[in-house]
């Protein structure tokens, strides 16, 4: 699984990375960026980090 974060739609409030540093982190524009591949044991918080996302940036693609 993947988490792709729609860049256009970011706000960069954090809330995601807050939540599951092993999967998104800061990019160089202030905005959450995914990691790539969701680590197995990851898949849990990736989902929470979509979820608390304000302004529904994140898709979680398999
Ligand atoms: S929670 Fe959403 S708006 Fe906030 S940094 Fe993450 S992707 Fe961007």
């Amino acid at each position: 699984m993947k988490a792709v974060v729609d860049q256009d739609t970011c706000i960069g409030c954090g809330a995601c990375i807050a939540e599951c540093p092993e999967v998104y982190h800061w990019n160089s524009e202030d905005k959450s960026e995914s990691n790539g591949e969701i680590p197995a044991d990851c898949a849990d918080k990736a989902a929470a980090g979509r979820d608390v996302c304000p302004v529904d940036a994140i898709d979680i693609k398999a």
